[in-house]
């Protein structure tokens, strides 16, 4: 059986405390990295968020007053692009 083999091995190279945290420190790194690749997968399937200044309406109210204007920050969008969404988009551009 193959998979004892790994077990064996797995656990002897874990077995001396420096082992042990060199296992532990790439273990963190992989899910590190799987946490930021389901990221970059979201802002690739959702690439938009509210806009922080309007909160996703679009508008700027004046004070006290029906009156508003285009949020200027997304244009009267309500829209942002996510971080991760413009990161992706630099890198296909280049
Ligand atoms: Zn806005």
């Amino acid at each position: 059986m193959p998979g004892i083999a790994y077990v064996v091995i797995i656990a002897t190279l874990a077995a001396t405390p420096a082992a042990r945290r060199l296992v532990y420190t790439l273990a963190l790194l992989v899910a590190l990295v799987l946490v930021w690749l389901g990221y970059l997968v979201t802002c690739r399937l959702w690439p938009f968020a509210k806009c922080n200044r309007c909160n996703g309406t679009g508008t700027r109210p004046a004070p006290g007053r029906k009156a508003f204007r285009n949020c200027p920050r997304c244009k009267g969008t309500g829209r942002r692009l996510r971080i991760g969404r413009r990161l992706l988009d630099r890198k296909a551009n280049r």
